[in-house]
């Protein structure tokens, strides 16, 4: 197995991880959010399970301000305390610097092909309009390996069709395969990787921030992908 399989695998495996276990403490954060029950007329008859938000509560229950409650901590709490942690992050990455090693220039993927990236990019999509401006789409897929060979081959080994990953280099690279135009590189540039769990190549100047920052960025996404999963349940 090489490096960037153990990588991919690896972090799949810690995510599922982090992901069930913050699942499996929702249950008694929302316990905690549960209004008392006021004990109303109704309440020798009454027959609402007291354990779950996700019901419809009569007009009058008081247990009704429960699904409110937890919109509010998931929305206004949980959701502020990791969008901070995420900026946090963000920001320990300027202590890095890019040792211009031009790997992610000759190497891009995207589940996009060209066709529709510019389309995208038509349409206002930002990224994509930087994307287009610069990166190129390699002919075949053996131009492409050549660029970074680990990756290409952890693709064909994990995916079912690699038909549907598409592969782009940047044109300002010159002859001697560095920037030419560094100074005035754009934003996607700059911001590369805009995240840890972006994978890196062994020699990005990037890859201890990655190391550093991975399992809280894990913790993070999780947390958030479950946020948005019980703010829409609540909601509908
Ligand atoms: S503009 Fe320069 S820094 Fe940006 S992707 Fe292209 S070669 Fe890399
Ligand atoms: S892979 Fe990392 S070090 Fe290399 S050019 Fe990209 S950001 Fe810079």
């Amino acid at each position: 197995m090489n490096d960037v399989n153990y990588d991919i695998l690896n972090t799949k495996k810690l995510y599922r991880k982090i992901f069930n276990n913050i699942h499996s403490s929702m249950p008694e954060l929302f316990n905690k959010l549960k209004p008392s029950c006021k004990n109303c007329k109704k309440n020798n008859i009454c027959k609402i399970d007291k354990s779950n938000p996700f019901q419809t509560f009569e007009k009058n229950c008081n247990l009704k301000l429960w699904k409110q409650n937890i919109i509010n901590a998931l929305e206004n709490d949980l959701s502020k305390d990791i969008l901070y942690k995420l900026k946090e992050i963000e920001k320990d990455k300027e202590l890095f610097i890019c040792n211009r090693c031009t790997i992610c220039c000759k190497f891009a993927t995207s589940e996009f092909n060209y066709e529709t990236l510019k389309e995208k990019a038509q349409n206002g999509d930002k990224f994509s309009k930087q994307f287009v401006s610069l990166f190129i789409p390699y002919n075949n897929i053996d131009e492409a390996k050549k660029a970074y060979p680990d990756y290409v081959k952890m693709l064909e080994e994990n995916l079912d069709d690699i038909n549907n990953v598409y592969f782009y280099y940047c044109k300002k690279l010159n002859e001697n395969g560095l920037c030419s135009d560094y100074n005035n590189r754009l934003q996607i540039c700059r911001d590369f990787p805009n995240n840890p769990l972006v994978l890196l190549p062994k020699c990005c100047g990037y890859k201890e921030w990655k190391e550093k920052h991975h399992i809280e960025a894990l913790l993070s996404h999780a947390t958030l992908e479950i946020i948005e999963f019980y703010i829409k349940k609540l909601k509908n």
